[in-house]
């Protein structure tokens, strides 16, 4: 199997079917088809063997995640994602590992309908490089640096369970479907595109949590030259989180990355018919703080002081 025969075997396949793509795969470039009022968003994310995910997991997984990490930058963005290509960079050519691997990408693919259009495949260290592009419609992507003192602090989910997934060892006293649904937590996000729609109305910033709360809210905070305080009361916590690591799960879940949650900002007077909208979908997203004018992150507890707050999370320098 040389280069363009494993291109042609595992990528070009199946055959694109959406009209957006005049050509993909094939010639030196793509081309796409944009329809005027529209905007293109465009972003990256890299993938590096033992440290973004362990060579051992299945291939499929490694797909899997890959594609979900990139559509989850379109989802802060509140931008519906369209296109992706792939660098990748194999040991070499495992038809085995190929073909599974290219099962979980079309999958994952499949979940958001959206089209592979090109790439490049090199040997070396074994590393994934997605570049994701996606659409908004004219002015309506959400961007960081829009929230506001007095805006309302949001996360749509609970965090940290990934965190403890990558602490929890099969040689830790765990039950069985515990372990299951915790690795399924790591290995398996899904991004949440499905707030799209309400965060364009109803969010004045956004970000995805990969790195931690605090260090992507910092980021809010800081695109935003304003400063929020986080209530510890309101964080969700999971009760595996309460079972497995206990003293530690307040430090899952503001250190913790990889959950691929959003962190979000909604004005004042917007707060009562996003929580109706909520409601109408069906969906549950947490309210945890507010934004404030003075710079900085600060929490308060059960005993409402207020306290600092450290913006460390995941730093690969
Ligand atoms: P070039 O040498 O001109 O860069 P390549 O030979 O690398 O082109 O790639 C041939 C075609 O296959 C191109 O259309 C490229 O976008 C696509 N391609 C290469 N590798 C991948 C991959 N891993 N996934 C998807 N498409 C790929
Ligand atoms: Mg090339």
């Amino acid at each position: 199997m040389n280069e363009f025969s494993l291109i042609d075997r595992f990528f070009k396949k199946p055959a694109i079917l959406d009209s957006s793509v005049i050509y993909g795969i094939g010639d030196d470039a793509a081309c796409l088809h944009i329809d005027p009022g529209q905007e293109l968003l465009i972003s990256t994310d890299t993938l590096v063997a033992e440290v973004h995910f362990l060579s051992t997991w299945k291939p499929y997984d490694i797909a899997w995640k890959a594609v979900m990490v990139n559509v989850s930058d379109m989802a802060a963005m509140a931008a519906l994602p369209k296109w992706l290509t792939l660098a990748l960079t194999l040991p070499k050519a495992d038809e085995a590992w190929l073909e599974n691997f290219s099962q979980g990408l079309h999958e994952a693919m499949r979940q958001f309908n959206l089209s592979l259009i090109g790439g490049d495949t090199t040997r070396g260290p074994l590393s994934l490089t997605l570049t994701i592009l996606g659409l908004a419609e004219k002015g309506q992507a959400l961007r960081r640096s829009g929230a506001k003192a007095g805006d309302s602090l949001w996360i749509s989910g609970p965090l940290g369970l990934a965190a403890l997934a990558l602490r929890l060892d099969k040689g830790d006293e765990v039950d069985p479907l515990d372990f299951a649904f915790l690795q399924e937590k790591l290995q398996h996000p899904y991004p949440r595109v499905d707030l799209r729609t309400l965060l364009q109305r109803y969010a004045s910033a956004a970000i995805d949590i990969s790195d931690g709360l605090s260090a992507d809210l910092a980021h809010i905070c800081q695109e935003s030259q304003v400063g929020a305080l986080l209530d510890l009361e309101a964080l969700p916590i999971d009760p595996r989180l309460k079972k497995y690591a206990p003293s530690q799960a307040l430090e899952l879940i503001l250190g913790g990355g990889d959950d691929y949650e959003l962190c979000f900002t909604v004005p004042k007077l917007k707060i009562e018919a996003f929580k109706q909208e909520l409601i109408r979908h069906k969906l549950c997203c947490y309210q945890i703080g507010v934004i404030e004018k003075e710079e900085g992150l600060r929490a308060v507890g059960a005993k409402k002081v207020s306290m600092p707050l450290s913006a460390k999370g995941y730093s690969h320098f």
